[in-house]
């Protein structure tokens, strides 16, 4: 960086940076009102905050106020910008720029240019979806998600959040079916709440997407294909030192890295992305981004702009931003912890109620969620799926791939109450009474909470860890979303059959609830081996890959709950599992392709060189008639021998399970490969060792 740009940054920041800064990059509310004809605005306004449909005829004045705003910041050209089913986000830019006679032009931006767009679309997975003859995609804006700028070294692009679908409205998206799935929770719970006297009301959904990453040198990250490749290391012994003395987590942040999280929060807060907390995290090199929670959707969108963001700052500043699930074997992997909840008219449903009726009502929907997770533990696990996330998932340091609840002390007790209908010991009270009693106090003490738990219930909202710290959040979000707008809904359809008393059938019904689906509540140490063995009793499911994981998405019920919920037709289910199932096909065996590759040409002739360098030493000291060392020399050449003669068998067992294209026999024929490289990593001259090795990359920075 240039020292101007240093100089312009200080001052940047001494001038009252982030506070004016903050949105700037926006089309906020400010921004609309100050460009937009005031009926427009209030029009836009009213779609954007509450849910109203848009007005088709504001289009135009809503295209050319945001045309002068981007122009304004330099803009040159817009884009709609949409999540294919790549897992990533995609633009295609236009330049404002239409000529008019000759060497002449104006800038335009219409109506037309900010509600739709086509877009060539036949190279995006569609999992048949489409055919490539019909490979147009749609684009259609999202007003509720504001357009932002994005500015590169020398412009800038005004960026419209957009969904993303086929000729016939088939989604081909990521955020289609969250938005979907957010109506079909807030029906359910615009319902419920009927059910409880209560007018109709705004529901949102929240979400607050907890981000890890690793960073590492650049220098180190260039030396390994398999990084560049794949995002994770195939090979790497384990460092002495990696995270057993737990000094990395909270530790005092090094200044190099310090100054990319600051730009990468000055970035953010520009695009109104709520960046709130910065940590080190458990494993060396790792770290922790954590946004404020916002309305799912635009928490969604924002989570894929965090991503973006760490990367490109990441590598103006030397660094490599590894956001894959497990970049280095042995230490912790990387989530994206999603933390949940909803609110009717502005009223949390998770938080414990003040009231005997808020309490009644926050009871009531948790065990929605409850009933929701226990049912529907199969489509969770399905939504955290990917090749990724299996080395991360039971690794003994994050969320094992079998779903439970985690309640607290103080909830669980309210719980068995309800249950049993007899108060427990120490509550000096009788058993809870819905409609009569509140809550005892719920600390929300970090304390309480136990990390080793897929989905907890933490003091005002559920925490999901098991997504993966690269995937879409709506995914999980969607499944989440669909699931509980089912249970509330069954919920509503048994009281409205039961008729008697409100307070003794709703007593009655959450009695059944958790007697039929506390199987799936577990407070134990979920990363523990007894754990597997107790789940299988209780009968809950166990996916260790994303083979079984992504079967979820054929089970004829799963498809006829996403159907029923509109939020994905027979078809958009089958298409998503065909797309996960390549994906995950097609990363295995490029990683093992990859791993061969470093074996074979990197490693082996090393290993080799090594091995002849010694054995010609050694019959060197025979014809000197040399004995001491001859020893040590030789039983490392035996070593070295025995290494390459696995190495050998290694590679061709992997090379035959890749021309199989068989993804489970990679993945293990990669693992036996890496145990073979990582031994010989501690035999070889370290000056000629081909790879960065993991003291490296995790410490030097
Ligand atoms: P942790 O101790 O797990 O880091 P935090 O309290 O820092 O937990 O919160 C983590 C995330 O949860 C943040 O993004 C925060 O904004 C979000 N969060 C807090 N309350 C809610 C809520 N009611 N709904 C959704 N997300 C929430
Ligand atoms: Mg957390």
């Amino acid at each position: 960086m240039a020292k101007s740009d240093n100089a312009r940054e200080a001052s940047a920041r001494s001038a009252g940076f982030p506070l004016s800064s903050y949105g700037e990059d926006v089309f906020n509310e400010e921004a609309i009102k100050r460009h937009l004809p005031s009926g427009s605005a209030r029009k836009l306004l009213a779609t954007i905050n509450d849910g109203l449909p848009l007005d088709p005829s504001i289009a135009e004045d809503v295209a050319h106020g945001m045309k002068e705003w981007a122009e304004a910041k330099g803009a040159t050209h817009f884009t709609h910008w949409f999540q294919p089913l790549t897992g990533g986000t995609a633009e295609k830019h236009e330049a404002f720029i239409e000529p008019c006679g000759t060497a002449e032009a104006v800038s335009r931006f219409s109506g037309r240019n900010l509600i739709g767009g086509e877009a060539d679309a036949s190279s995006f997975p569609s999992g048949g979806l489409r055919s490539t003859f019909e490979a147009r995609g749609y684009t259609a804006w999202d007003p509720t998600s504001p357009a932002f700028i994005k500015r590169h070294g020398n412009g800038a692009t005004l960026c419209i959040p957009t969904v993303f679908c086929s000729y016939n409205g088939a989604a081909l998206d990521a955020k289609t079916p969250l938005l979907r799935s957010v109506q079909a929770v807030s029906r359910a719970v615009v319902r419920l709440m009927g059910m409880f006297g209560r007018p109709k009301e705004h529901v949102s959904v929240t979400l607050g997407a907890e981000q890890e990453y690793f960073l590492i040198d650049r220098e180190f990250y260039v030396k390994r294909p398999d990084l560049l490749q794949t995002g994770r290391t195939v090979f790497g012994a384990a460092p002495a030192k990696h995270q057993q003395l737990d000094d990395h987590y909270y530790g005092a942040i090094r200044p190099r890295v310090l100054k990319f999280m600051t730009e990468v929060e000055e970035r953010l807060w520009r695009l109104g992305i709520p960046a709130k907390t910065r940590h080190n995290e458990v494993a060396p090199a790792q770290f922790e981004l954590a946004p404020m929670f916002e309305d799912i959707n635009l928490a969604a969108d924002h989570n894929m702009l965090i991503m973006e963001t760490l990367r490109l700052v990441a590598e103006s500043n030397g660094f490599v931003c590894l956001l894959h699930e497990k970049p280095f074997d042995g230490v912790n992997g990387s989530g994206k912890h999603c933390n949940w909840s909803v609110a009717y008219g502005g009223r949390n449903l998770l938080s414990p109620g003040g009231s005997p009726r808020d309490n009644a009502i926050f009871l009531t929907f948790l065990s929605a969620v409850i009933r929701a997770v226990d049912l529907h533990a199969d489509l969770l696990r399905m939504s955290a799926a990917g090749a990724g996330n299996d080395r991360r998932l039971g690794g003994n340091e994050a969320p094992p791939a079998i779903i439970s609840i985690f309640l607290g002390d103080e909830l669980s007790a309210v719980m068995k109450e309800i249950e049993t209908g007899r108060a427990g010991r120490k509550t000096g009270r009788t058993a809870m009474k819905i409609g009569v009693d509140t809550l005892p106090p719920i600390p929300r003490d970090a304390t309480d909470r136990n990390r080793t738990s897929p989905f907890a219930f933490t003091g005002n909202k559920f925490e999901f860890r098991a997504p993966g710290s690269s995937q879409n959040c709506s995914v999980s979000q969607t499944v989440l979303n669909t699931i509980v707008a089912e249970s509330v809904d069954a919920i509503c359809d048994k009281l409205e059959a039961a008729g008697g008393d409100f307070n003794e059938e709703l007593q009655k019904l959450l009695q059944r609830l958790i007697r039929k689906h506390k199987r799936i509540l577990f407070s134990g140490d979920g990363y523990g081996p007894e754990w597997p063995q107790e789940a299988a009793k209780r009968g809950l499911p166990n996916m260790p890959t994303t083979v079984e994981a992504i079967a979820a998405m054929s089970d004829p019920a799963n498809v006829a709950l996403f159907e029923r919920y509109g939020v994905y037709s027979a078809g958009e289910s089958a298409s998503r599992r065909e797309i996960a199932a390549e994906d995950y096909r097609s990363r295995t065996l490029i990683e093992g392709r990859v791993a061969l590759e470093i074996a074979r040409s990197m490693i082996r002739p090393v290993v080799a060189d090594e091995f002849s360098r010694l054995a010609a030493a050694i019959a060197t000291a025979a014809k000197d008639s040399i004995r001491a060392g001859v020893k040590g020399l030789r039983a490392l050449v035996l070593k070295l021998g025995a290494g390459l003669d696995d190495l050998h068998v290694k590679c061709e067992r992997l090379d035959k399970t890749l021309r199989r294209g068989d993804p489970r026999g990679v993945t293990a024929a990669v693992r036996d490969l890496r145990s073979t490289v990582d031994a010989l990593e501690e035999l070889v001259d370290d000056s000629r060792w081909p790879l960065p090795k993991y003291r490296e990359m995790l410490f030097v920075y």
